[in-house]
């Protein structure tokens, strides 16, 4: 954790009771380094005392969760939307645009200590930065929180700051445009409408951002987790597909829209129209259309390669719809030969006795098939502009931004679900694992003593859906893997007979009475961290993921470039034993767990004020359950029980030597000895602090308090 910073009486012009005061920014304001006006800096400080405590940790130790929330709260009114635990940030989504991310804010918190501004995703930002430069090691930010709370926004405020405020050069600017820009593209194919957020992520995202060692941006690198591919053929009600086939539609020019057989009517589409809203407020497609276009072209994307892009896009449109007795116009976009595809589409190829037999496709099984066709379509295209984007940018390591989808629960929960909260599940061990190693270290490098605090650990729902030959996944695996007719529901008598007994685990027949009303017979629900979801398991899309296979072979004749690279040749050819969608994804987050414990950690969670995107309202219930379940209130048990503060024996000497004649004005012996003086000259009881090897420790803020109001009178 960094240091609070000393500063010399001298700059001292106002006096406020805390350590978190605004000195420094007068002070700097004074140099004329700080670029804010005085108004802003007189609201700063007369807000202070209206404003609740900007570090949780501040508050009286005894003081439980509601005190906790009514400091959100408070804060939260006069749009002081940022706390600290610590080093930890907590953001609530304020759901309007709040002027504190302009240039002047990113110049003021830089190269500024933690503490010494009011809490930002700026000073986060920049202390994972200064950090980085000065010991020279790589780090990542975690950015947490359920759908909607507001990671995207909060990752791509960090990557402008890192865009905007590193040191610049010619050269590096294309680098920085381009990381800047594939936002926008990654939005545009990866995000999507749904019920909890307008643009809600349906993939995960984890993008390094490498700087030289003068501190340059000079690259970065994506990696992008399991696309929710079955929007591409499925939406829910008061849902959209992703952004782009709207945006297409409703941007493109008329000669693209000929060139492509479009209509420009996003109704005129079943992959469109189901959710019943295609077109609303908070999103404006066409605009949006451009800025995509423009930002495609800055990230090196050809004319071919952007022409051959859009007739993906639209190939899959009238893909959805195909009516089986009908002439398909779309082929053609894709490449590929009419008949090879309609024959794709509407046969099976069954080996019998050696030979390969034609079976026809009822109309349902020509449906599925043209609906898994999209899907790989989509979801491929979706990984190589992935691919793509990562080509133009260099590709070495050190500040990695996690941006993952959130935890939701919807009415119907399903596959996509199951994936995305498992991956929470998982970022949640790796946050308990982190805080309270890191928390551990530190007391036992410095040599003190200090009891664990009882936390939850989500780790038996981790185990519970992922431990090899156990867990759910493997469950599913095999079904998968299964000869003959494996279904949804021999799965769910799977999981009963391996699960029947697990606490976070209930089906409707092992359910108690209570329980079982609220259960279908198709379902399993599971007790997450965050809250109980119920999966519905029929029509699971993990089970058919596995068992259409025949895309590749046809795919591979298209004539469009990106479709060839997407379709690679010695797929399909049944000598690989395929996996399943879902071990996929277990093995792509174990690796980026590995990934992630290799760096050091920093933390924001994003807190959703209110389900109805209402700008300045804070529902005490909601944001009480996620203080819950993001084990906030077991992090500031965890700082606390420890110790609230800990500080360098020079710097902490430096900053109070005046409150004792013995190490006033110089302390010519040991930081150490000379500290013991000090703290013994104000009166410190024993169980207040403790001497580590290089830091004092000390125990309760208001220790600290006092010693600062000391400082302050003399
Ligand atoms: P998901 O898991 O669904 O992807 P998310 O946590 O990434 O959700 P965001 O898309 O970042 O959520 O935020 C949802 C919406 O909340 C944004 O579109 C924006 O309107 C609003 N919002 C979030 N953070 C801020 C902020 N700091 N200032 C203003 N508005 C914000
Ligand atoms: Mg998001």
């Amino acid at each position: 954790m960094r240091e609070l910073q000393s500063y010399p009486a001298t700059q001292i012009v106002v006096q406020p009771r805390s350590l978190f005061n605004q000195r420094c920014l007068f002070s700097d304001w004074q140099k004329g380094k700080s670029k804010l006006g005085l108004r802003d800096l007189e609201g700063a400080l007369t807000a202070r005392d209206k404003v609740g405590v900007q570090d949780l940790v501040l508050l009286d130790a005894h003081k439980s969760e509601g005190a906790v929330l009514d400091n959100l709260k408070t804060r939260f009114s006069v749009d002081l939307i940022y706390t600290y635990i610590g080093t930890l940030l907590i953001s609530v989504n304020p759901y309007k645009e709040l002027d504190i991310y302009s240039k002047k804010h990113m110049d003021l918190y830089m190269g500024v200590n933690f503490y010494e501004l009011p809490p930002h995703i700026y000073a986060l930002a920049d202390n994972a930065y200064q950090t980085m430069l000065t010991e020279a090691n790589n780090h990542f930010i975690l950015i947490s929180g359920e759908s909607g709370a507001g990671k995207t926004e909060t990752t791509k405020k960090i990557l402008q700051y890192y865009a905007v405020s590193c040191p610049s050069s010619a050269l590096l600017d294309t680098v920085r445009d381009r990381m800047l820009m594939s936002n926008p593209v990654l939005e545009a194919f990866g995000n999507a409408k749904t019920l909890k957020n307008d643009n809600s992520s349906r993939f995960g995202k984890y993008m390094d951002i490498q700087f030289d060692s003068q501190g340059d941006a000079v690259g970065g690198h994506i990696l992008s987790y399991l696309l929710e591919k079955s929007r591409v053929v499925h939406q829910n009600h008061g849902e959209r597909n992703f952004h782009i086939f709207y945006q297409l539609v409703e941007g493109a020019d008329e000669d693209l829209l000929r060139q492509l057989g479009l209509e420009r009517d996003t109704e005129y589409y079943n992959y469109l129209a189901q959710g019943e809203c295609t077109s609303m407020k908070t999103i404006n497609d066409k605009n949006d259309w451009q800025t995509v276009k423009n930002a495609l072209t800055v990230i090196h994307f050809d004319d071919s390669d952007i022409e051959h892009l859009f007739g993906i896009i639209a190939s899959v449109l009238h893909l959805g719809n195909i009516y089986f007795d009908r002439d398909f116009k779309g082929f053609a976009l894709l490449g590929i030969h009419v008949q090879v595809l309609t024959k794709a589409l509407s046969y099976r190829k069954i080996e019998a006795k050696a030979e390969e037999v034609l079976c026809p496709f009822t109309v349902d099984h020509a449906i599925y098939a043209r609906d898994a066709l999209a899907k790989a379509i989509y979801g491929r295209t979706f990984t190589w502009v992935v691919n793509h984007i990562n080509e133009s940018l260099e590709n070495q390591t050190v500040i990695g931004l996690l941006d993952i989808y959130g935890f939701e629960v919807f009415y119907v929960n399903s596959f996509e679900q199951f994936c995305i909260n498992y991956c929470n599940e998982k970022l949640q061990q790796l946050f308990i694992q982190l805080t309270l190693k890191a928390e551990q270290e530190e007391y036992e490098a410095e040599g003190i003593e200090w009891e664990p605090v009882q936390f939850f650990n989500n780790k038996i729902i981790c185990d519970l859906v992922d431990e090899k030959h156990r867990g759910i996944i493997s469950v599913l695996d095999e079904e998968c893997m299964r000869p003959g007719d494996s279904t949804d529901l021999t799965f769910l008598e799977k999981l009963e007979e391996k699960m029947g007994h697990h606490p976070h685990f209930v089906t409707h027949r092992l359910a108690n009475k209570k329980t079982r009303k609220t259960l279908e017979r198709g379902d399993f629900r599971l007790l997450h961290y965050a809250g109980e979801v119920t999966y519905c398991v029929v029509g699971e899309t993990a089970l058919s993921n596995t068992r259409i296979n025949t895309e590749p072979q046809v795919m591979q004749q298209s004539k469009n470039s990106i479709v060839q690279q997407c379709f690679l040749p010695d797929e399909g050819d049944g000598r690989r034993r395929p996996e399943t969608v879902a071990t996929q994804f277990r093995s792509s987050l174990q690796e980026l767990t590995e990934i992630l414990m290799a760096k050091e950690a920093w933390y924001v969670r994003c807190l959703k004020s209110n389900d109805n995107k209402n700008s300045g309202k804070f529902d005490d219930a909601l944001v009480k359950h996620q203080v819950k379940y993001l084990g906030l209130m077991e992090h500031l048990r965890v700082r606390r029980a420890g110790f609230a503060y800990r500080r360098r024996y020079e710097d902490f000497l430096k900053r109070y030597k005046p409150l004792c004649p013995h190490t006033w004005p110089h302390w010519r012996g040991v930081p150490s000895e000379g500290v013991e003086k000090l703290v013994q000259h104000l009166g410190y009881q024993p169980d207040e602090y403790k001497m580590g090897r290089t830091k004092i420790f000390i125990r309760y803020a208001r220790t600290l308090f006092a010693t600062e109001d000391a400082y302050e009178i003399c």
